[in-house]
């Protein structure tokens, strides 16, 4: 089986609403939105102390956002800073600016058109991988590779197209490698897109810590959901952080990070590797996204072969991108013919 993965670490308990105190610098605020996406929830975090930052406002939730206005009573919120626009981080900073004068910061507007809504739904878009309810029960899932496969669930974010903050636009735009001063605290912003073009993560420079976002989780790999998300993107956002000299990583959901270094190359080879799975696919002569999944996951059960296509798909799309896969078809799809080029 593949190499060890990455160690991902779900111990991670929160008591939503409260402050938790993680450093000098940062205190966390979890809203109750837990869920296969989301971990324990969306991590809103409060940089400084007086003048302070809010990393994340998070989703549209009176509770949360009267939770954080509790959080700094007494205090001055003096930026809002947003890694991205999915309706889990960005949405509350227009719930907190009906109560306090902060503007936002972040690097764009969502990124897609927000769908028509009354537009009629296309059967072919989607996750038709041509899966049968007939498809054979797979074989008993084998102790080795558990841990190699917790992955293609959460990438089932390739539909969530509800996750989305159509509406946000930062006041402030932000560039990378930009650095935002407060009062007694700086971050520099990484631009990191893959998970999404317009994701930031921020790097305190005080406590040489980052706001990871959903770019690097400790919880789970990260979804790469298209028309927006790019793995070959991601894998560049994966490697512009290697090598500095953050040593630990809030991401938004679940715990620090502290072992970012080890962590990251360990997401990079876990991707790369995947890409090597597929590549002897197609030189097998498969040639669909459902013949892959068959032959790679054949320890998942039937319920994960749509969020592995998701994930196959995202790596064909990587690999058209770059001309190392012919598509069959104008627009690579779900139920198109993949071969090698060359
Ligand atoms: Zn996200």
């Amino acid at each position: 089986m593949a190499a060890k993965g990455p160690q991902f670490n779900l111990d991670h308990e929160v008591v939503y609403g409260a402050v938790e105190q993680l450093s000098p610098m940062v205190r966390r605020v979890t809203a109750e939105n837990p869920g296969k996406f989301t971990f324990q929830g969306t991590g809103t975090y409060i940089i400084g102390n007086g003048r302070v930052a809010i990393v994340d406002p998070g989703p549209v939730d009176t509770n949360h956002v009267e939770a954080l206005l509790a959080a700094v009573e007494g205090e001055t919120v003096t930026h809002l800073l947003i890694t991205h626009t999915h309706g889990d981080h960005s949405p509350a900073a227009a719930l907190l600016q009906e109560h306090i004068d902060a503007p936002t910061w972040g690097f764009g507007p969502h990124p897609i058109a927000r769908p028509d809504p009354d537009a009629p739904i296309d059967p072919e878009r989607g996750l038709g991988f041509g899966f049968d309810q007939e498809e054979p029960e797979p074989e008993q899932r084998s102790s080795d590779d558990g841990a190699e496969d917790t992955s293609p669930k959460h990438d089932e974010g390739y539909q969530a197209a509800d996750a989305n903050d159509w509406d946000f636009s930062p006041d402030e735009v932000v560039t990378h490698g930009q650095v935002i001063d407060g009062d007694g605290w700086s971050v520099e912003a990484l631009h990191t897109p893959g998970h999404i073009s317009n994701h930031l993560c921020f790097a305190l420079r005080e406590e040489l810590s980052m706001f990871s976002g959903d770019h690097v989780m400790g919880w789970s790999t990260t979804v790469i959901p298209p028309p927006d998300g790019s793995l070959n993107s991601y894998l560049d956002s994966l490697q512009l952080l290697i090598g500095r000299n953050e040593t630990v990583y809030h991401p938004t959901h679940g715990a620090p990070i502290t072992d970012p270094q080890q962590l990251v190359p360990a997401l990079l080879a876990h991707r790369k590797a995947r890409t090597e799975q597929i590549l002897a696919c197609l030189n097998d002569g498969l040639a669909t996204i459902k013949d892959i999944v068959l032959r790679m996951y054949t320890h998942v059960p039937k319920e994960l072969y749509n969020p592995a296509g998701a994930s196959v798909m995202s790596h064909l799309l990587a690999l058209h991108e770059i001309d190392k896969v012919h598509c069959s078809d104008d627009e690579p799809g779900p139920r198109s013919l993949y071969t090698l080029t060359g």
